[in-house]
């Protein structure tokens, strides 16, 4: 295959996809298969002969998108949105044309420059201050594990990293309890251990208690520990959950520890300055985490981090050998600097383009939507008999129970069967609760509404 064969695929494919999204609301979400149904149908090994595209094709219709759990279907309700706007999709094409590796300025240009554009287009969208600067990475998990290697590193004044920890302080990192399992990863992975991960109590509002974080750190240095940061969640995982952000930073800081704050998905929703009280006081986080690629229609990977000072984190990840240095231009910001991974993909160019072809206010109006929509369906749920609402709307992320564990693990398994919405699971304080999100970039109010026909279907 060469590129004038690429050409030709290339426009069958834009076909294909025009196609696979046009006809997705008549497809089940989740593919109804068992383990095992795809890798089955493919050989064990790989040609040695070069096989004509024609049944690559044949193969690859016959074989993938019936084993695709279709996450842009407009009925999507499970996990969070991982939303692909149309215009993003066409500048993923484009940086797929060019496939560039965007690791120091000098290996692209414009890679790092529109990054330091979009990062403050997205600085103000979301009405952060003036003086935060950022990166794209590809996950919240990247960007939290960056930040806890930073604290780390802050706290032990640099040695961590030469040094290594055996004989190094027991360093501290606290958290609420519904903070995103990505802060358990990134305290076991930057060598801290599970075991100081200290997960502070919520209060009856699912915050973490400031008063109860005061305390946690007061105890700790009297132990003889050494805390090192504070991670709090603008909107956890498993039903939605803010901590009181300004208080707990206000007492991290009295503390004189560093504070990330996980937004990774309801961080989309502060480009409506209504639901910027959710957050208040966050222009006082060192560090924030947000995802475009869940609910601004940048489609996956896009993971955008503020910093109030890159400094600690460039000191903390930089290395720049010797085939990396670029003589005579110190001043140019080199983005693998700031990450864990070397190479990097030119994902400023999607937000470039979804910020532009729908502006904020026509991202405004689809959150704005999925919230309200949200709260309907929520509504209408509470009226069936027999449905327990368990967390109320927020955002647009809800929790609904029947009266026992076992009907309601039943009614999901039935709910995903039939296939006309997909839904998932959380335990909220023991609880077995159906969640409902409301984010997909294409759905409508009759998308969201089928829940309540489809759940009093089943029940
Ligand atoms: C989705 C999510 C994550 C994980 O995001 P990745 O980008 O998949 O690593 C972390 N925290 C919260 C609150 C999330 O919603």
């Amino acid at each position: 295959m060469n590129h004038d064969d690429l050409r030709h695929w290339s426009k069958h494919a834009a076909d294909w996809a025009h196609g696979y999204h046009r006809d997705l609301r008549l497809q089940p979400v989740r593919a109804p298969l068992v383990p095992g149904a795809i890798s089955r149908q493919l050989p064990p090994g790989p040609p040695d002969q070069a096989e004509p595209m024609e049944r690559i094709w044949e193969d690859f219709e016959r074989i993938v998108p019936p084993g695709m759990t279709h996450w842009q279907h407009p009925r999507f309700f499970a996990y969070f949105p991982a939303n692909a706007a149309p215009a993003s999709m066409l500048a993923e094409q484009l940086a797929n044309a060019m496939a560039a590796q965007g690791m120091i300025w000098q290996t692209s240009p414009a890679v790092t420059e529109v990054e330091q554009v979009m990062v403050q287009w997205l600085r103000q969208a979301i009405g952060l201050p003036e003086g935060f600067v950022g990166t794209i990475h590809d996950s919240a998990t990247t960007a939290t594990l960056s930040a806890v290697l930073t604290m780390r590193e802050v706290a032990l004044d640099y040695a961590g990293n030469t040094g290594g920890l055996s004989g190094a302080p027991r360093l501290r990192i606290y958290a609420s309890a519904q903070t995103h399992s990505s802060v358990d990863k990134a305290v076991r992975v930057a060598g801290i251990g599970q075991d100081n991960l200290v997960k502070i109590r919520a209060d009856d509002s699912l915050s973490m208690d400031p008063v109860a974080l005061a305390a946690a750190i007061a105890g700790d240095i009297a132990a003889g520990f050494m805390p090192a940061g504070v991670v709090l969640c603008a909107g956890g995982t498993s039903v939605g959950a803010f901590d009181r952000i300004g208080d707990c930073i206000a007492a991290a800081h009295a503390h004189g520890l560093p504070v990330h704050v996980d937004a990774a998905w309801a961080g989309s929703a502060m480009i409506c300055p209504e639901f910027r009280s959710l957050w208040a006081g966050i222009e006082a986080a060192d560090s924030i985490v947000f995802n475009p690629h869940k609910w601004l229609g940048a489609q996956f990977d896009c993971a955008v981090q503020f910093l109030r000072d890159p400094a600690p984190q460039i000191r903390a990840l930089g290395l720049r050998p010797s085939y990396l240095q670029t003589a005579g231009r110190e001043e140019v910001v080199n983005f693998n600097e700031w990450t864990v991974p070397l190479g990097r993909r030119f994902r400023a160019l999607k937000l470039w383009f979804v910020l532009r072809a729908y502006g904020l206010d026509g991202l405004r109006e689809r959150i704005r939507n999925h919230v309200t929509w949200a709260g309907e369906v929520c509504e209408a749920l509470r009226a069936l008999p027999g449905v327990h609402i368990v967390t109320q709307p927020r955002l647009s992320l809800f929790t609904f129970a029947l009266a026992s564990d076992a009907e309601t693990e039943a009614l999901l398994n039935r709910i995903n069967d039939d296939g006309r919405i997909y839904l998932t699971q959380t335990l909220h304080l023991g609880r077995y609760v159906i969640r409902v999100q409301v984010g997909q970039f294409d759905c409508t109010r009759e998308d969201v509404m089928m829940i309540e026909e489809v759940v009093k279907d089943l029940m």
